[in-house]
């Protein structure tokens, strides 16, 4: 199947043509339409798999449908990875324009609050440094965030931010789509996905 054949917009299925995607992955094709019809979804996909553009196509999909800022949070185990996440978002938005703040540890606060008070429309974090600012920073509100996506959600547990994932939950509104992508399944996952999902369907290459 092509993007389009997926439910993909023409201006996102020219970001991909763009971007040198002749056709989507396996975990593409099975999340992808899953998540345009607005359901949580729980991802079994390893880094290499195209799991980014898997959940990032639908969001700027629906960013596009209703444009807003503070759409969309990606919480991302490591810095490195925020980073290809926002670049993979701004790729494929670029026809759309859209804005992403990175806000990760070991980096200055203050440009960091700099951007959020430019109202991005995506934010990639890591928990740690977006706790900080939900906390610290004044006007910062995830309050109508509408998709929130856990990457690699086993590395964000064995890297014990669940405590912090917890707080950040309470912050966000219920009213809201969550995907989590992770590449093993455990039962150490099963306290999140309850906390942080509902109805979601199950999707693994
Ligand atoms: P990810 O698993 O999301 O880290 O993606 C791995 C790499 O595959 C990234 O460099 C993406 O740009 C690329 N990629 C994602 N989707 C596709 C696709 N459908 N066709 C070709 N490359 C892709």
């Amino acid at each position: 199947k092509s993007f389009a054949e997926l439910g993909v917009i023409d201006s996102l299925c020219d970001s991909c043509t763009a971007l040198g995607y002749k056709a989507p992955t396996a975990i593409q094709a099975e999340s992808i339409p899953i998540a345009l019809k607005g359901k949580d979804i729980i991802g079994l996909a390893e880094t290499g798999s195209g799991k980014t553009a898997a959940f990032a196509l639908p969001i700027l999909q629906a960013l596009l449908e209703n444009p807003q800022p503070m759409f969309g949070l990606v919480m991302a185990p490591t810095r490195e990875l925020a980073y290809q996440i926002s670049q993979q978002f701004e790729a494929l938005g670029s026809l759309i324009s859209v804005r992403c703040a990175v806000i990760v540890g070991g980096m200055d606060m203050v440009p960091q609050s700099i951007a959020l008070a430019k109202k991005p429309h995506i934010i990639v974090a890591t928990p740690g440094r977006l706790l900080d600012h939900l906390e610290n920073t004044k006007g910062f509100s995830l309050g109508r965030l509408k998709y929130l996506v856990m990457d690699e959600a086993d590395r964000l547990l064995d890297l014990d931010f669940g405590p912090i994932l917890d707080k950040i939950l309470q912050v966000l509104p219920r009213e809201r789509r969550t995907m989590l992508f992770s590449a093993t399944m455990s039962t150490k996952l099963d306290s999140l996905t309850r906390a942080a999902l509902q109805n979601p369907v199950r999707v693994s290459i």
